[in-house]
């Protein structure tokens, strides 16, 4: 019988969603996605003092730029709820009622203080420490009678002998010597959970049957699987994910640039294409496809996939595929996107937002422009020649492109050819070849020329489809401010 697989992300909500938090729940949220599964939010908000209302609606909202939906969870709800684990402190403190009744777990009356000058004493004297078992010898009256009297205490979990031994999908198997693992603490004396109760706890009651989390926590995961067995649950299968570094294969970090997954949104990035590049940070398709819609992951995400090795965070990598992402999202679709930003530099038309031709002209100068844009925003400026009537030539463009003898005169000359004729991509060419043949000029010093009158720039794209788009109107009325300016240099000049 097969069950349906039940994954979750359990995030703290002590800071923001960042990337290596967000690439735990896109494995995640891919895997549940892949095999019909089910793929549950948590919060794991125990720590009062460092968790906000705020910090989780920030976590949430970057799982929803990022397209990471949950099947149950906060705002969606679910039978295991509830998702906070601040709402089921209760459910925590039977737990550990249990496991002191079963003498799985005993009470601590050691201050901190104590522990510490303890821990300082073994290191002294060059050793390690682990915590003594001085409240598990404690005589049982004594116990009872500080319990009874409202003495603070923590509880500890009691590590039976023996050897804990998994099967990591991505690390292999991991065994280690129960008596290298310490009586943890489970209940603190606040009466808050432990971390490593409340996410057993929390992972036995919502069904989880994989757990795929940063490797920090490989090391968590013997207490985690002691605890299964005291609990006489079955535990889920693991995978343990490389963290993440930064190009100078230190563990990523703000020095590296944005680590907020929403700081990526507010800098034009698509969320397709950070999921895109999320999914490559330790995870190969097994081939060399990089380019990848959010189907085509889900469709091809394995956890054997996963590699051990450290993955590294490549900024520049992240903007190559925000350009090609941008390259697969149909025209209208982009229309629609710049449209704000259109809007805010004063390009807009209101004739793009209807269905006709100049929406369509729109989608032809975004399909140009496409292959070299990698932001939204970049269609804006390179879209500027098309969408503006008044052309400003940049300096370096007049000084390197506009120097030429008699330069005016062959603009005359082009002008009237494309006066007449066709007024497409190819006779533009055409014309403009024989134009600079007649003159006797190179055909590059008309072409660079007409592109600086065209879009006050060195740089475009193919100059002759680009004409063609802006039309043969808008392109007379450049050429003849180009000769006019050219003119007017000349006359000061000479
Ligand atoms: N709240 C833990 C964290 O944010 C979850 C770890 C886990 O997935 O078990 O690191």
């Amino acid at each position: 019988m097969s069950v349906t697989p039940r994954l979750r992300f359990a995030p703290s909500p002590t800071g923001f969603l960042h990337v290596g938090g967000a690439r735990t729940a896109l494995f995640n949220w891919l895997y549940a996605r892949r095999h019909g599964g089910v793929f549950v939010l948590r919060i794991e908000d125990t720590d009062v003092r460092r968790s906000s209302d705020d910090l989780v609606a920030g976590i949430l909202d970057g799982l929803r730029w990022l397209g990471i939906e949950w099947d149950e969870g906060p705002g969606v709800g679910g039978p295991h709820g509830p998702y906070l684990q601040s709402a089921r402190l209760e459910s925590y403190r039977t737990e550990v009622d249990r496991l002191l009744a079963d003498g799985r777990a005993y009470r601590c009356f050691c201050l901190p203080e104590e522990l510490q000058q303890r821990r300082e004493a073994a290191q002294a004297k060059g050793g390690g420490w682990m915590y003594d078992r001085t409240c598990l010898q404690r005589r049982e009256e004594t116990t009872a009678r500080l319990t009874n009297d409202g003495v603070p205490h923590a509880v500890r979990f009691r590590v039976p002998e023996g050897r804990t031994r998994f099967d990591d999908l991505v690390r292999g198997t991991i065994d280690v010597d129960n008596a290298t693992i310490e009586d943890f603490v489970i209940l603190r004396s606040d009466r808050h959970p432990t971390y490593h109760l409340s996410v057993v706890v929390d992972d036995i009651d919502m069904a989880i049957t994989h757990v795929v989390r940063g490797d920090d926590h490989t090391s968590n995961t013997p207490k985690h699987l002691l605890l299964y067995d005291a609990f006489g649950a079955s535990p889920p299968r693991f995978a343990h994910v490389p963290l993440i570094f930064g190009p100078d294969k230190k563990r990523m970090s703000k020095r590296h640039g944005a680590t907020s997954v929403t700081d990526y949104r507010d800098r034009g990035y698509l969320p397709d294409a950070m999921v895109n590049f999320l999914a490559l940070l330790g995870w190969s398709p097994g081939s060399d496809q990089e380019l990848f819609t959010r189907e085509a992951l889900v469709e091809a995400f394995t956890l054997e996939g996963i590699s051990g090795g450290n993955a590294v965070f490549d900024a520049e990598k992240l903007d190559w595929f925000n350009g090609q992402q941008i390259g697969l999202m149909p025209a209208d679709v982009v229309v629609d996107a710049l449209r704000p930003a259109l809007e805010a530099a004063g390009l807009w038309r209101d004739d793009y937002a209807a269905g006709g031709g100049r929406r369509a002209w729109l989608a032809q100068v975004i399909d140009l422009l496409r292959s070299r844009v990698r932001f939204l925003a970049d269609f804006v400026e390179y879209g500027r020649p098309f969408l503006a009537d008044d052309v400003a030539y940049e300096p370096e463009a007049v000084e390197k492109r506009l120097s030429a003898d008699g330069l005016a005169g062959h603009v005359t000359a082009l002008r009237e050819a494309y006066a007449a004729g066709e007024f497409t991509a190819a006779a533009l060419e055409t014309a403009l070849r024989a134009v600079a043949e007649t003159r006797g000029i190179k055909a590059g010093v008309l072409i660079h020329a007409t592109r600086v009158g065209m879009t006050g720039r060195t740089v475009s794209p193919g100059l002759f489809e680009m004409v063609e788009l802006i039309g043969r109107d808008r392109t007379l009325v450049r050429l003849r401010a180009l000769e006019q300016f050219l003119v007017e240099r000349g006359a000061v000049s000479s």
